[in-house]
C-alpha cells in the first residue's frame, strides 16, 4: 500500500520540479534583457568555457573568485545558487548563469567541447566543485 502512494507522489513532485526549473529559465531569460556588470564582464570575454556536448551541455565560468561549472537556465556551483537559489531563498540567478546566455548569444565563448575528453571534463568538474577551480582546464586553455 505505503509503495503505491510512493509511487502517486513521483510524478506530482516531478512535475512542481518540472514547473519550477522552468520558472528560473524564465527568470534568467528575463535577467539577460538587463544584465549586471558582471555578466557582461564575464560573458563578452571569453571566460565562459563549453568544455561538454554531450549527454548534457556543461559550461564553466572562469570568474572572479573561482570556476563554476554551469547548466544553462538551471544549475550553477557557485556558493550564491547553492546557498540562495537552490535552497529557496532567493530567485535572482547569480552572474554566471547570465554571462553563459550571454556568450551564447553573442558567440563569445570558448569551445572545448571537442578538445577535452570525458575523463578530463570529469576531473574539471571535479576540480570545480572541490575547490572551485580547475588547473586542467586553465592547462587546456594554455595549449590552445
Ligand atoms: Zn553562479
Amino acid at each position: 500500500m505505503q509503495k503505491d502512494a510512493e509511487k502517486q507522489s513521483y510524478p506530482s513532485e516531478l512535475a512542481q520540479l518540472v514547473s519550477r526549473s522552468k520558472a528560473f529559465a524564465a527568470i534568467v531569460e528575463r535577467r539577460l534583457e538587463e544584465p549586471s556588470r558582471d555578466a557582461i564582464a564575464a560573458g563578452g570575454s571569453f571566460r565562459v568555457v563549453k568544455i561538454a556536448e554531450v549527454p548534457v551541455q556543461l559550461w564553466v565560468v572562469l570568474g572572479e573568485e573561482g570556476d563554476y561549472v554551469v547548466i544553462r537556465k538551471a544549475f550553477c556551483s557557485c556558493p550564491h545558487f547553492r546557498m540562495k537559489i537552490a535552497t529557496g531563498r532567493s530567485e535572482t540567478p547569480c552572474y554566471h548563469l547570465v554571462s553563459v546566455e550571454i556568450a551564447v548569444r553573442d558567440g563569445r565563448f570558448r569551445d572545448l567541447s571537442r578538445v577535452i575528453n570525458p575523463r578530463e571534463a570529469a576531473q574539471v568538474i571535479f576540480e570545480v566543485l572541490a575547490a572551485d577551480r580547475s588547473p586542467t582546464l586553465r592547462r587546456v586553455i594554455h595549449q590552445e
